[in-house]
Protein backbone atom coordinates (compact mmCIF):
# COMPACT_ATOMS: atom_id res chain seq x y z
CA UNK A 1 0.00 0.00 0.00
CA UNK A 2 3.06 2.54 1.09
CA UNK A 3 4.49 1.74 -2.39
CA UNK A 4 1.30 2.74 -4.54
CA UNK A 5 0.83 5.47 -2.38
CA UNK A 6 4.68 6.87 -3.07
CA UNK A 7 4.41 5.92 -6.67
CA UNK A 8 1.10 7.69 -7.40
CA UNK A 9 2.74 10.66 -5.56
CA UNK A 10 5.94 10.62 -8.23
CA UNK A 11 8.38 8.72 -5.75
CA UNK A 12 10.96 5.96 -6.99
CA UNK A 13 9.56 2.91 -5.00
CA UNK A 14 10.97 -0.46 -4.65
CA UNK A 15 9.61 -3.14 -3.04
CA UNK A 16 11.17 -5.99 -2.34
CA UNK A 17 9.24 -9.68 -1.33
CA UNK A 18 10.93 -12.56 -0.38
CA UNK A 19 8.60 -15.21 -1.73
CA UNK A 20 7.40 -15.55 -5.03
CA UNK A 21 4.17 -15.12 -4.80
CA UNK A 22 1.57 -13.32 -2.19
CA UNK A 23 0.04 -16.79 -1.27
CA UNK A 24 0.42 -17.04 2.14
CA UNK A 25 -2.38 -18.14 4.30
CA UNK A 26 -1.41 -16.64 8.07
CA UNK A 27 -2.24 -13.00 7.44
CA UNK A 28 -6.20 -13.18 7.67
CA UNK A 29 -8.65 -12.28 5.16
CA UNK A 30 -10.04 -9.42 6.25
CA UNK A 31 -10.81 -6.04 4.42
CA UNK A 32 -12.02 -3.14 6.49
CA UNK A 33 -14.57 -0.10 6.38
CA UNK A 34 -11.96 2.30 6.50
CA UNK A 35 -9.80 0.56 4.09
CA UNK A 36 -12.47 0.19 1.39
CA UNK A 37 -12.94 3.80 1.93
CA UNK A 38 -9.12 4.52 1.48
CA UNK A 39 -9.82 2.05 -1.78
CA UNK A 40 -12.61 4.42 -2.79
CA UNK A 41 -10.24 8.02 -1.63
CA UNK A 42 -7.36 6.55 -4.84
CA UNK A 43 -10.56 5.26 -7.33
CA UNK A 44 -10.17 1.65 -6.98
CA UNK A 45 -13.35 0.65 -4.79
CA UNK A 46 -15.66 -0.35 -7.84
CA UNK A 47 -12.95 -2.51 -9.23
CA UNK A 48 -11.55 -3.79 -5.86
CA UNK A 49 -15.09 -5.41 -5.68
CA UNK A 50 -15.59 -7.02 -8.70
CA UNK A 51 -12.85 -9.51 -7.36
CA UNK A 52 -14.66 -12.35 -4.99
CA UNK A 53 -15.49 -11.57 -1.61
CA UNK A 54 -18.24 -11.77 0.89
CA UNK A 55 -19.55 -9.27 2.59
CA UNK A 56 -20.07 -8.73 6.49
CA UNK A 57 -21.70 -6.37 8.18
CA UNK A 58 -22.30 -8.32 11.55
CA UNK A 59 -19.85 -10.59 13.14
CA UNK A 60 -20.99 -13.27 14.94
CA UNK A 61 -20.04 -16.14 17.38
CA UNK A 62 -21.52 -18.60 20.26
CA UNK A 63 -20.06 -18.34 23.68
CA UNK A 64 -20.91 -21.96 24.80
CA UNK A 65 -24.47 -22.01 24.03
CA UNK A 66 -25.21 -18.34 23.88
CA UNK A 67 -25.14 -17.01 19.88
CA UNK A 68 -24.46 -13.68 19.78
CA UNK A 69 -23.55 -10.86 17.61
CA UNK A 70 -20.44 -8.99 18.29
CA UNK A 71 -20.13 -6.29 16.46
CA UNK A 72 -23.14 -4.57 14.01
CA UNK A 73 -20.90 -2.54 11.12
CA UNK A 74 -24.52 -1.27 9.19
CA UNK A 75 -24.42 1.90 11.10
CA UNK A 76 -21.16 2.61 10.32
CA UNK A 77 -21.08 6.49 8.51
CA UNK A 78 -18.61 4.72 5.10
CA UNK A 79 -19.55 3.87 2.17
CA UNK A 80 -19.05 0.82 2.69
CA UNK A 81 -20.38 -0.32 6.10
CA UNK A 82 -19.03 -4.00 6.09
CA UNK A 83 -15.81 -5.96 6.17
CA UNK A 84 -15.01 -7.69 2.83
CA UNK A 85 -13.77 -10.86 3.40
CA UNK A 86 -11.01 -11.07 0.49
CA UNK A 87 -8.44 -13.70 0.51
CA UNK A 88 -5.19 -11.32 1.06
CA UNK A 89 -3.24 -12.26 -2.05
CA UNK A 90 -6.25 -11.38 -4.41
CA UNK A 91 -5.98 -7.76 -2.41
CA UNK A 92 -1.88 -7.60 -3.03
CA UNK A 93 -2.36 -8.82 -6.44
CA UNK A 94 -4.58 -6.29 -6.83
CA UNK A 95 -2.39 -3.55 -5.18
CA UNK A 96 0.79 -4.16 -7.16
CA UNK A 97 -1.37 -4.47 -10.58
CA UNK A 98 -2.44 -0.87 -10.16
CA UNK A 99 0.66 -0.13 -8.71
CA UNK A 100 2.61 -0.98 -11.43
CA UNK A 101 0.61 1.57 -13.68
CA UNK A 102 3.15 3.91 -12.28
CA UNK A 103 6.57 4.18 -14.10
CA UNK A 104 7.95 5.29 -10.47
CA UNK A 105 7.08 2.05 -8.86
CA UNK A 106 9.09 -1.59 -8.99
CA UNK A 107 8.27 -4.68 -7.53
CA UNK A 108 10.94 -7.21 -7.39
CA UNK A 109 9.55 -10.18 -5.80
CA UNK A 110 12.14 -13.27 -4.52
CA UNK A 111 14.19 -10.63 -3.22
CA UNK A 112 14.70 -11.60 0.56
CA UNK A 113 16.37 -8.76 2.48
CA UNK A 114 19.02 -9.61 4.71
CA UNK A 115 20.90 -6.96 5.89
CA UNK A 116 21.00 -2.76 5.85
CA UNK A 117 23.98 -0.86 4.25
CA UNK A 118 25.01 1.90 6.77
CA UNK A 119 27.32 4.59 6.38
CA UNK A 120 27.97 7.60 9.43
CA UNK A 121 25.30 5.59 11.36
CA UNK A 122 22.99 6.34 8.40
CA UNK A 123 20.68 3.53 6.82
CA UNK A 124 21.52 4.11 3.21
CA UNK A 125 20.27 0.58 1.82
CA UNK A 126 19.54 -2.99 2.00
CA UNK A 127 20.97 -6.05 1.07
CA UNK A 128 19.09 -9.35 -0.06
CA UNK A 129 19.57 -12.67 -1.45
CA UNK A 130 17.47 -13.35 -5.11
CA UNK A 131 17.90 -16.18 -7.54
CA UNK A 132 19.79 -14.46 -9.93
CA UNK A 133 22.33 -13.42 -6.46
CA UNK A 134 23.48 -11.00 -3.98
CA UNK A 135 21.40 -7.50 -4.49
CA UNK A 136 22.05 -4.20 -3.16
CA UNK A 137 19.39 -1.53 -3.12
CA UNK A 138 20.78 2.16 -2.59
CA UNK A 139 17.84 4.39 -1.05
CA UNK A 140 17.16 7.67 0.56
CA UNK A 141 14.61 5.65 2.92
CA UNK A 142 14.43 1.96 3.77
CA UNK A 143 10.88 1.07 4.72
CA UNK A 144 10.54 -2.12 7.17
CA UNK A 145 6.66 -3.41 6.51
CA UNK A 146 7.91 -6.87 6.88
CA UNK A 147 5.81 -7.85 9.13
CA UNK A 148 6.37 -9.40 12.85
CA UNK A 149 9.79 -11.09 12.73
CA UNK A 150 10.78 -8.13 10.77
CA UNK A 151 14.57 -8.68 10.01
CA UNK A 152 14.97 -5.29 9.15
CA UNK A 153 14.23 -3.99 12.45
CA UNK A 154 16.21 -6.56 13.80
CA UNK A 155 19.32 -5.51 11.88
CA UNK A 156 18.57 -1.67 12.86
CA UNK A 157 18.71 -2.85 16.23
CA UNK A 158 15.92 -1.06 17.14
CA UNK A 159 14.46 -1.89 20.68
CA UNK A 160 11.23 -4.29 21.19
CA UNK A 161 8.93 -3.92 24.03
CA UNK A 162 7.36 -7.79 24.27
CA UNK A 163 3.88 -7.56 25.29
CA UNK A 164 2.72 -10.76 25.27
CA UNK A 165 -0.04 -13.19 24.03
CA UNK A 166 -1.20 -15.51 26.08
CA UNK A 167 -2.27 -18.01 23.25
CA UNK A 168 -1.02 -19.71 19.31
CA UNK A 169 -3.15 -20.32 16.90
CA UNK A 170 -3.14 -23.84 15.07
CA UNK A 171 -4.07 -22.61 11.31
CA UNK A 172 -5.41 -25.53 8.84
CA UNK A 173 -7.64 -26.03 5.77
CA UNK A 174 -10.97 -27.87 5.45
CA UNK A 175 -13.15 -28.53 2.78
CA UNK A 176 -16.16 -26.28 1.92
CA UNK A 177 -19.48 -28.15 0.59
CA UNK A 178 -22.47 -25.89 -0.79
CA UNK A 179 -24.70 -27.07 2.21
CA UNK A 180 -22.06 -25.74 4.41
CA UNK A 181 -23.38 -21.95 6.42
CA UNK A 182 -22.23 -19.19 4.81
CA UNK A 183 -21.04 -16.77 7.43
CA UNK A 184 -17.27 -17.03 9.29
CA UNK A 185 -17.88 -17.48 12.89
CA UNK A 186 -16.15 -17.68 16.16
CA UNK A 187 -16.85 -20.67 18.87
CA UNK A 188 -15.76 -20.01 22.58
CA UNK A 189 -16.00 -23.44 24.35
CA UNK A 190 -15.09 -24.71 27.64
CA UNK A 191 -10.72 -24.51 27.36
CA UNK A 192 -11.20 -24.18 23.46
CA UNK A 193 -11.52 -20.98 20.59
CA UNK A 194 -12.39 -21.89 17.16
CA UNK A 195 -12.39 -19.78 13.77
CA UNK A 196 -13.88 -20.69 10.51
CA UNK A 197 -13.29 -18.36 7.76
CA UNK A 198 -15.15 -18.53 4.82
CA UNK A 199 -12.67 -18.55 1.46
CA UNK A 200 -14.62 -19.81 -0.99
CA UNK A 201 -14.24 -23.66 -1.59
CA UNK A 202 -12.38 -24.39 1.69
CA UNK A 203 -12.67 -23.22 5.18
CA UNK A 204 -9.63 -21.58 7.11
CA UNK A 205 -9.79 -22.81 10.27
CA UNK A 206 -8.02 -21.08 13.43
CA UNK A 207 -8.00 -23.32 16.29
CA UNK A 208 -6.85 -21.19 19.33
CA UNK A 209 -4.69 -22.82 22.11
CA UNK A 210 -2.81 -21.44 25.13
CA UNK A 211 0.62 -20.53 24.66
CA UNK A 212 3.38 -23.20 24.18
CA UNK A 213 0.47 -26.21 25.11
CA UNK A 214 1.03 -27.48 20.99
CA UNK A 215 3.21 -30.42 22.01
CA UNK A 216 0.81 -31.47 24.58
CA UNK A 217 -2.16 -31.17 22.18
CA UNK A 218 0.24 -33.55 19.93
CA UNK A 219 1.00 -36.04 22.61
CA UNK A 220 -3.03 -36.63 22.85
CA UNK A 221 -2.82 -37.65 19.44
CA UNK A 222 -4.33 -36.50 16.36
CA UNK A 223 -7.74 -38.57 16.33
CA UNK A 224 -8.38 -36.33 19.53
CA UNK A 225 -7.43 -33.86 17.93
CA UNK A 226 -10.03 -34.24 14.98
CA UNK A 227 -12.53 -34.89 17.34
CA UNK A 228 -12.31 -31.67 19.41
CA UNK A 229 -13.17 -30.01 15.62
CA UNK A 230 -15.81 -32.14 14.64
CA UNK A 231 -17.43 -30.87 18.33
CA UNK A 232 -16.49 -27.26 17.41
CA UNK A 233 -17.65 -27.21 13.96
CA UNK A 234 -20.30 -29.77 13.36
CA UNK A 235 -20.97 -29.39 9.80
CA UNK A 236 -17.70 -30.25 8.93
CA UNK A 237 -17.34 -33.06 11.33
CA UNK A 238 -17.68 -35.45 8.23
CA UNK A 239 -14.15 -33.67 6.44
CA UNK A 240 -11.69 -33.91 10.17
CA UNK A 241 -10.15 -36.90 8.26
CA UNK A 242 -8.80 -34.75 5.66
CA UNK A 243 -6.17 -33.80 8.65
CA UNK A 244 -4.18 -36.85 7.76
CA UNK A 245 -1.05 -35.75 9.90
CA UNK A 246 0.28 -33.03 11.68
CA UNK A 247 2.16 -31.44 8.78
CA UNK A 248 -1.39 -30.13 7.67
CA UNK A 249 -1.48 -28.27 10.93
CA UNK A 250 0.23 -25.17 11.16
CA UNK A 251 1.61 -23.46 14.08
CA UNK A 252 1.42 -19.55 13.94
CA UNK A 253 2.38 -18.02 17.06
CA UNK A 254 0.94 -14.95 18.22
CA UNK A 255 2.97 -11.91 19.41
CA UNK A 256 2.33 -8.70 20.42
CA UNK A 257 4.85 -5.93 21.13
CA UNK A 258 6.01 -2.45 20.17
CA UNK A 259 9.50 -0.73 19.28
CA UNK A 260 9.72 2.22 21.35
CA UNK A 261 11.06 3.47 18.78
CA UNK A 262 9.87 3.65 14.96
CA UNK A 263 12.79 4.64 13.21
CA UNK A 264 16.56 5.77 12.69
CA UNK A 265 17.91 7.84 10.17
CA UNK A 266 17.19 6.27 6.51
CA UNK A 267 14.79 3.96 7.75
CA UNK A 268 11.54 3.48 9.24
CA UNK A 269 9.20 0.50 10.35
CA UNK A 270 5.66 0.42 9.93
CA UNK A 271 2.91 -2.31 10.25
CA UNK A 272 3.74 -5.13 12.41
CA UNK A 273 7.70 -4.69 12.45
CA UNK A 274 6.64 -1.48 13.98
CA UNK A 275 4.24 -3.28 16.38
CA UNK A 276 3.02 -7.06 16.07
CA UNK A 277 -0.82 -7.08 16.61
CA UNK A 278 -2.84 -10.18 18.15
CA UNK A 279 -5.10 -11.48 15.68
CA UNK A 280 -7.85 -10.35 18.56
CA UNK A 281 -10.51 -8.36 17.10
CA UNK A 282 -8.49 -9.14 13.18
CA UNK A 283 -7.47 -5.48 13.07
CA UNK A 284 -3.71 -5.89 12.46
CA UNK A 285 -3.90 -5.24 8.25
CA UNK A 286 -6.38 -2.58 9.03
CA UNK A 287 -3.82 -0.71 11.11
CA UNK A 288 -0.86 -1.71 8.65
CA UNK A 289 -2.63 -0.12 6.24
CA UNK A 290 -3.15 3.30 8.39
CA UNK A 291 0.13 3.19 8.89
CA UNK A 292 0.92 3.36 5.01
CA UNK A 293 -1.22 6.04 4.24
CA UNK A 294 -0.34 8.01 7.12
CA UNK A 295 3.93 7.47 6.16
CA UNK A 296 2.83 8.81 2.51
CA UNK A 297 0.80 11.59 3.87
CA UNK A 298 3.78 12.86 5.87
CA UNK A 299 6.95 11.54 3.67
CA UNK A 300 5.62 11.73 -0.06
CA UNK A 301 7.05 15.75 -0.44
CA UNK A 302 9.85 15.02 1.42
CA UNK A 303 11.41 12.09 -0.42
CA UNK A 304 10.69 13.57 -3.98
CA UNK A 305 12.26 16.64 -3.01
CA UNK A 306 15.11 14.20 -1.88
CA UNK A 307 15.57 15.45 1.92
CA UNK A 308 13.25 13.23 4.19
CA UNK A 309 14.62 14.15 7.90
CA UNK A 310 14.40 12.11 11.10
CA UNK A 311 12.17 14.66 12.46
CA UNK A 312 9.74 13.94 9.30
CA UNK A 313 10.26 10.10 10.67
CA UNK A 314 9.32 11.00 13.70
CA UNK A 315 6.51 12.21 12.73
CA UNK A 316 4.72 9.52 10.92
CA UNK A 317 5.39 7.42 14.62
CA UNK A 318 3.54 10.75 16.79
CA UNK A 319 1.04 10.41 14.00
CA UNK A 320 0.54 6.46 14.64
CA UNK A 321 0.93 5.62 18.28
CA UNK A 322 -1.99 6.43 19.83
CA UNK A 323 -4.06 4.27 17.84
CA UNK A 324 -1.38 1.47 18.17
CA UNK A 325 -1.44 1.59 21.60
CA UNK A 326 -4.92 2.36 22.06
CA UNK A 327 -5.39 -1.07 20.11
CA UNK A 328 -3.45 -2.89 21.68
CA UNK A 329 -4.44 -2.08 24.68
CA UNK A 330 -8.17 -3.45 23.36
CA UNK A 331 -6.30 -6.44 22.00
CA UNK A 332 -5.07 -6.94 25.67
CA UNK A 333 -8.31 -6.57 27.42
CA UNK A 334 -9.79 -9.03 25.18
CA UNK A 335 -6.64 -11.50 25.55
CA UNK A 336 -6.70 -11.32 29.69
CA UNK A 337 -10.45 -10.99 29.99
CA UNK A 338 -12.11 -13.43 27.53
CA UNK A 339 -9.63 -15.87 25.65
CA UNK A 340 -7.09 -16.20 28.60
CA UNK A 341 -10.30 -17.45 31.11
CA UNK A 342 -12.03 -19.36 27.94
CA UNK A 343 -8.47 -21.30 27.32
CA UNK A 344 -8.22 -21.53 31.24
CA UNK A 345 -11.98 -22.81 32.05
CA UNK A 346 -12.80 -26.87 32.51
CA UNK A 347 -16.41 -25.81 33.70
CA UNK A 348 -19.10 -24.25 32.67
CA UNK A 349 -18.65 -21.05 31.03
CA UNK A 350 -19.54 -17.96 32.11
CA UNK A 351 -19.78 -15.10 29.23
CA UNK A 352 -17.94 -12.34 30.46
CA UNK A 353 -19.90 -8.75 31.53
CA UNK A 354 -18.95 -7.14 28.23
CA UNK A 355 -19.93 -9.91 26.07
CA UNK A 356 -23.40 -10.29 28.49
CA UNK A 357 -24.25 -6.93 28.09
CA UNK A 358 -23.47 -6.71 24.00
CA UNK A 359 -25.86 -10.01 23.51
CA UNK A 360 -28.57 -7.79 25.96
CA UNK A 361 -28.21 -4.30 24.10
CA UNK A 362 -28.08 -4.44 20.49
CA UNK A 363 -26.79 -0.78 19.85
CA UNK A 364 -23.95 -1.75 22.49
CA UNK A 365 -22.46 -3.42 19.47
CA UNK A 366 -21.86 -0.27 17.31
CA UNK A 367 -18.71 0.34 19.40
CA UNK A 368 -17.17 -2.55 18.57
CA UNK A 369 -17.95 -2.39 14.77
CA UNK A 370 -16.55 1.26 15.06
CA UNK A 371 -13.00 0.49 16.82
CA UNK A 372 -12.58 -2.93 14.37
CA UNK A 373 -14.13 -1.77 11.64
CA UNK A 374 -12.81 2.30 11.54
CA UNK A 375 -10.22 1.35 13.91
CA UNK A 376 -8.62 4.43 15.73
CA UNK A 377 -8.05 7.91 14.36
CA UNK A 378 -8.70 6.94 10.45
CA UNK A 379 -6.48 7.99 7.79
CA UNK A 380 -7.06 9.69 4.41
CA UNK A 381 -5.48 9.75 1.47
CA UNK A 382 -3.82 13.41 0.77
CA UNK A 383 -0.40 12.58 -0.75
C1 LIG B 1 -3.17 -16.33 13.23
C2 LIG B 1 -3.33 -14.87 12.87
C3 LIG B 1 -4.52 -14.45 12.26
C4 LIG B 1 -4.72 -13.11 11.97
N1 LIG B 1 -5.91 -12.72 11.42
C5 LIG B 1 -6.12 -11.41 11.12
C6 LIG B 1 -7.33 -10.97 10.50
O1 LIG B 1 -8.24 -11.75 10.21
N2 LIG B 1 -7.46 -9.64 10.22
C7 LIG B 1 -6.47 -8.74 10.50
O2 LIG B 1 -6.64 -7.54 10.24
N3 LIG B 1 -5.31 -9.13 11.07
C8 LIG B 1 -5.10 -10.44 11.37
N4 LIG B 1 -3.91 -10.83 11.95
C9 LIG B 1 -2.85 -9.82 12.13
C10 LIG B 1 -2.25 -9.50 10.74
O3 LIG B 1 -1.87 -10.71 10.09
C11 LIG B 1 -1.04 -8.57 10.80
O4 LIG B 1 -1.26 -7.55 11.76
C12 LIG B 1 -0.81 -7.94 9.41
O5 LIG B 1 -0.62 -8.96 8.44
C13 LIG B 1 0.40 -7.00 9.41
O6 LIG B 1 0.65 -6.57 8.08
P1 LIG B 1 2.13 -6.24 7.61
O7 LIG B 1 2.01 -5.81 6.18
O8 LIG B 1 2.77 -5.33 8.59
O9 LIG B 1 2.94 -7.61 7.70
P2 LIG B 1 2.71 -9.00 6.93
O10 LIG B 1 1.31 -9.16 6.49
O11 LIG B 1 3.30 -10.04 7.81
O12 LIG B 1 3.58 -8.85 5.61
C14 LIG B 1 4.99 -8.85 5.65
C15 LIG B 1 5.51 -9.16 4.25
O13 LIG B 1 6.92 -9.03 4.23
C16 LIG B 1 7.48 -10.18 3.59
N5 LIG B 1 8.81 -10.38 4.18
C17 LIG B 1 9.10 -10.81 5.44
N6 LIG B 1 10.42 -10.85 5.62
C18 LIG B 1 10.98 -10.41 4.48
C19 LIG B 1 12.33 -10.23 4.04
N7 LIG B 1 13.37 -10.51 4.85
N8 LIG B 1 12.56 -9.77 2.78
C20 LIG B 1 11.52 -9.49 1.93
N9 LIG B 1 10.23 -9.66 2.30
C21 LIG B 1 9.96 -10.12 3.55
C22 LIG B 1 6.52 -11.31 3.92
O14 LIG B 1 6.65 -12.39 3.00
C23 LIG B 1 5.17 -10.58 3.81
O15 LIG B 1 4.69 -10.57 2.48
C24 LIG B 1 -3.70 -12.17 12.26
C25 LIG B 1 -2.48 -12.59 12.84
C26 LIG B 1 -2.30 -13.92 13.16
C27 LIG B 1 -1.01 -14.36 13.81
Amino acid sequence: MLGLLLARAGVDVSVLEKHADFLRDFRGDTIHPSTLEVMHELGLLDDLLKLPHQKVSQLNGYFGELALTIADFSHLPVRCPYIAFMPQWDFLNFLTKHASLYPTFKLRMQAEVTGLMEEAGQVVGLLATTPEGPLEVRASLVVGADGRHSIVRTQAGLRVDEIGAPMDVLWFGLSRRPADPEASMGRFDIGRIFITLNRGDYWQCGFVIPKGSVEQLREKGLPAFRASVAQLAPFAADRVGELQDWNAIKLLTVKVDRLTQWYRSGLLCIGDAAHAMSPVGGVGINLAIQDAVAAANLLAVPLRDGQVTTEDLCRVQQRRTFPTRLTQRMQLFMQNQVIRRVLNSTGELTPPLAIKLLARFPFLRRIPARLIGMGVRPEHVRA
